[in-house]
């Protein structure tokens, strides 16, 4: 059985800063591209409060298109909006230029 390390001896762990992502484009990581009917949005904002990269763009109370920049295609977004407005496509199913977020 491993011996078990007392505080002192441990070695610190890595730590980073906040907001160093915002420099990478972490968007490539990306497997499905969550694509947003804007005409079914009712701009409950749900989407943008359960985002974790912050990739949904709200101004003036209204959500924009998605920053495909930084989303990941986790489908939280997908999953938590109460009119089905956002459907995850298969990033390589969808044609660069119809990517809309
Ligand atoms: S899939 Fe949706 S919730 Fe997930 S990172 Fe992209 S925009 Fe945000
Ligand atoms: S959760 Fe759906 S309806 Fe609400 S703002 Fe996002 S896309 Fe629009």
């Amino acid at each position: 059985m491993a011996e078990l390390l007392k505080k002192d001896q441990m070695k610190p762990g890595a730590i980073v800063e906040g907001g160093t992502m915002a420099k990478l484009n972490t968007g490539v990581w990306r497997t499905y591209v969550p694509m947003t009917d804007l005409e079914k949005c009712t701009n409950c904002l749900m989407c943008w409060i359960f985002c974790p990269d912050s990739a949904i763009k709200v101004s003036g109370g209204e959500r924009h298109e998605t920053d495909l920049q930084y989303c990941k295609g986790c489908g939280i977004c997908a999953a938590e909006c109460p009119v089905d407005a956002i459907e995850m496509k298969l990033e390589s199913d969808v044609p660069p230029d119809d990517k809309k977020g």
